[in-house]
């Protein structure tokens, strides 16, 4: 399971980088440092009380987090959260539309490739890059890539887009 709480994303309002913060932290350990809200058997952190208070989801009465695209009732960590973008200045409430929203993305002959953030990118290159494959459950994260862009007809076109984006940005 991510514990993934930051991405890298493309600013809804001015298109340029930016991130996407998740903006609650749960916890199961009373935090000694700062305020937390008790939600069933968790402590949640708000990251941006002012911006984004913590509400509790409507009609859930099991307290769990979902992860993923899921339908059932809790809350989903990555849906709506903050985006601080060093252009737009003041940071704002977004509903991710992922992986629209990814900052690093690249069309493979009609398919949509994406990371997470540039760490992902990279990770993804060296992995499509080595020609003796570790399993890809020891990757973690690389484990979700869709076998379409391991294949050998695509694999060098997308090391070539990776790696350009991730010369040509910082
Ligand atoms: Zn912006």
């Amino acid at each position: 399971m991510s514990h993934r709480d930051r991405l890298e994303a493309t600013c809804p309002r001015c298109q340029g980088q930016a991130l996407f913060i998740e903006p609650f932290e749960f916890t199961t350990v009373l935090p000694t440092d700062q305020p937390a809200r008790r939600w069933g058997g968790w402590y949640v952190v708000e990251r941006y009380p002012q911006l984004l208070p913590w509400q509790a989801p409507a009609g859930s009465s099991s307290q769990h987090l979902l992860h993923g695209s899921s339908h059932g009732q809790g809350y989903v960590p990555l849906t709506r959260g903050v985006v601080e973008c060093q252009t737009c200045q003041a940071p704002f409430v977004h509903l991710l539309n992922w992986p629209q929203d990814a900052w690093w993305q690249w069309s493979v002959r009609g398919r949509l490739l994406w990371a997470w953030d540039r760490d992902h990118a990279r990770r993804i290159v060296e992995y499509v890059r080595a020609t003796d494959r570790p399993r890809r459950g020891v990757y973690g994260d690389i484990a979700n890539l869709p076998a379409y862009f391991l294949a050998a007809k695509q694999r060098d076109t997308v090391i070539k887009l990776i790696e350009r984006t991730l010369n040509a940005t910082h």
